[in-house]
């Protein structure tokens, strides 16, 4: 075989190097000066939007002055636009919110009245996502070099996707990004060579997306450098997809035919010019799936494996024990912060550990605002969001250069797409700088007690689902005394445990499939991301009622009491994390019941039509 030419193999070992310099200089840059980009921001984003309605009756009347925009632009929630939203959701397209047309919603994983939040976008943030990408792999080739050398496995999907009454299309921001021609058109970069082929990723089946990709990372397992998923949930889900269909995945590598259960014709056509009939590779990947334990897969099926990337701040951080097993403690890499709203930033030290992951907020993303989080005032996860801001609270906001190393904030934003003084929900801790740049911790998003996957359920929600379900309990003069939640993610997928300490008044006992019963309304009463994740994703496993033994609600309260907690403030927290509380809750567990069957669920808004 002739050899490539010399040349041309140094002008692209070049050419990376000298993209990966230009994009670390521009990380300098817009570091060193952060409040400087994000006047200009501002500015910017208040001139394109000079004429909206909404910036016209708060009377900025044209005027980008950073100061009066903060005097007479209220910090608001989603509630307080929602109006705005179901206009253009509804087909007006007046410049209510930007100047610029939306051109489609992101449906938030954050709910609102049970269903996503709508967050309006416009073309050009598509730029601004792909921008962020493209810092991702100049920073980790610093600290790995020679990446471009092979490839990444990751398990990437689209979700479903519907219409508003107006037509715009409302669908997850990814989904979004994967169907951009930004995406499917890339130019052949080797930092975005994968090992699925977009068709497999493009594939509305999950099963037939989860099944092609999971092949095809199979097929080049030794050219695979990097894995991972969005979310550890995610990647979880596609080592357990092996665990279950490794020996038909190995079937298919022994014959070099694919599994007639792959229907997708543009599927089957991307994915057979990758398989090859290749009996050793599937004798290999037989004898190490067969093996009792599956400790370290990862590096044994994919040994030239260098990290896993996947999110694990936040709530994914519960599922670190999961990965360190699979991986045998590869490095753990979160690379990324960002919502449907915007995309904020990436973590400029991608091997440190995963409790000290920070961000750095890009200055050049969005015009961003930090709320101060009072520590002592325990109110992080049980002041409602929704509760506006005072006027002395809406002073207290500092700008993204004024933030102070420790304190703990809520972040506020101002996009190019029509959201202004937004709050997020998400309290992020000042953990240092980058030259003048805040980096920041993830602690939370606000209210949030349950989460598994991307579903996101907080006290409020928790509390009327359950108040729904105990009707049940009536006819047996059966009353719930107390109750807690735990997210058990030592299943896969995990699923929401709720511990419940009943007083049986009745003479008969609750029957069991009661008890189910109360499992499925308060599935039924959870919000559509919860739902969708049971039903569709299957990311989330049936809930399940442990019914405690009397008295076990006095217990943890002694024992919060024997750990400092007061007498006069206890109140029994509906959500635990905490191992020897959950541990004093399952040994007093006498009965266990789970939800018989999948809620309801249909894509989109409950009125809207589907378009697929
Ligand atoms: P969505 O709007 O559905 O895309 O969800 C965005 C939310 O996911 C953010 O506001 C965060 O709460 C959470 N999130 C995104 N990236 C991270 C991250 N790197 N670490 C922790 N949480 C994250």
């Amino acid at each position: 075989m002739p050899e490539a030419p010399k040349e041309q193999q140094k002008a692209t070992d070049y050419s990376v190097a000298e993209n990966n310099k230009k994009t670390l200089e521009f990380i300098e840059d817009v570091t060193k000066k952060p409040d400087d980009v994000q006047k200009t921001v501002l500015a910017e984003i208040l001139s394109k939007n000079a004429h909206v309605e909404y910036l016209k009756r708060h009377g900025l009347n044209g005027i980008t002055d950073r100061e009066i925009f903060k005097k007479v632009i209220p910090v608001i929630t989603y509630e307080d636009i929602q109006p705005e939203i179901n206009l253009i959701a509804n087909g007006d397209k007046s410049h209510i919110l930007c100047s610029q047309p939306i051109s489609e919603f992101l449906t938030s994983s954050g709910t609102s009245g049970g269903e996503r939040k709508l967050m309006p976008t416009i073309d050009e943030e598509l730029e601004r996502r792909s921008l962020l990408y493209s810092l991702l792999m100049p920073v980790m080739s610093q600290f790995v070099p020679g990446l471009e050398k092979g490839k990444g496995m990751y398990f990437l999907f689209i979700k479903s996707e519907c219409k508003t009454p107006g037509g715009l299309v409302a669908r997850p921001v990814l989904t979004s990004y994967y169907k951009s021609s930004h995406f499917k058109e890339r130019p052949y970069d080797p930092y975005t060579n994968y090992t699925s082929p977009n068709e497999t990723i493009l594939c509305s089946d999950s099963y037939q997306g989860m099944y092609s990709q999971m092949l095809c990372g199979l097929c080049q397992n030794n050219e695979v450098l990097r894995v991972g998923a969005v979310f550890a949930s995610g990647f979880i889900r596609a080592i357990r997809f092996l665990e279950k269909h490794w020996s038909l995945l190995c079937n298919d590598i022994r014959t070099g035919t694919l599994n007639s259960q792959i229907t997708d014709p543009s599927v089957r056509e991307a994915v057979m010019k990758i398989l090859k009939a290749d009996p050793e590779l599937a004798n290999f990947i037989e004898q190490e799936c067969s093996r009792q334990s599956w400790q370290g897969i990862i590096t044994r099926l994919w040994p030239n494996t260098k990290y896993v990337d996947v999110i694990v701040t936040g709530t994914m951080s519960q599922y670190i024990p999961t990965l360190d097993y699979y991986s045998n403690g590869l490095p753990l890499v979160c690379t990324m912060y960002a919502s449907s709203e915007c995309y904020f930033g990436v973590n400029l030290n991608p091997l440190c550990k995963p409790s000290e992951v920070s961000y750095t907020l890009i200055p050049t993303m969005a015009y961003f605002e930090f709320l101060p989080v009072h520590k002592n005032n325990d109110t992080t996860n049980s002041v409602p969001i929704s509760k506006s801001l005072s006027e002395k609270e809406q002073q207290e906001l500092v700008d993204l250069a004024d933030v102070k190393l420790g304190q703990d904030y809520e972040l506020v934003v101002t996009t190019y797409a029509g959201l202004y003084r937004y709050r997020v929900g998400d309290v992020l801790r000042v953990a240092g700088f980058k030259n003048s740049a805040p980096q920041f911790n993830f602690i939370c998003r606000k209210n949030v007690v349950l989460s598994i996957d991307s579903d996101k359920t907080d006290e409020v929600e928790l509390q009327n689902a359950v108040k729904n379900a105990v009707s049940h309990l009536i006819p047996f003069d059966a009353h719930l005394i107390e109750y807690t939640s735990y997210a058990d993610t030592t299943t896969i997928p995990g699923h929401y445990v709720l511990y419940w300490e009943l007083s049986v008044n009745g003479s008969t006992p609750v029957p069991p499939s009661v008890l189910e019963d109360c499992c499925l309304t308060i599935e039924e009463s959870l919000n559509s991301v919860y739902r969708q994740g049971r039903v569709s994703d299957k990311s989330i496993g049936a809930l399940e009622i442990k019914i405690v033994e009397a008295g076990t609600f006095d217990k943890l309260m002694d024992y919060a009491i024997s750990l400092g907690a007061s007498i006069n403030q206890y109140k029994t927290p509906r959500c635990v994390k905490f191992a020897p509380i959950v541990e004093l809750l399952n040994f007093r567990v006498v009965s266990c019941y789970f939800s018989p069957k999948c809620p309801k669920w249909t894509p989109g808004h409950k009125q809207w039509i589907n378009i697929d």
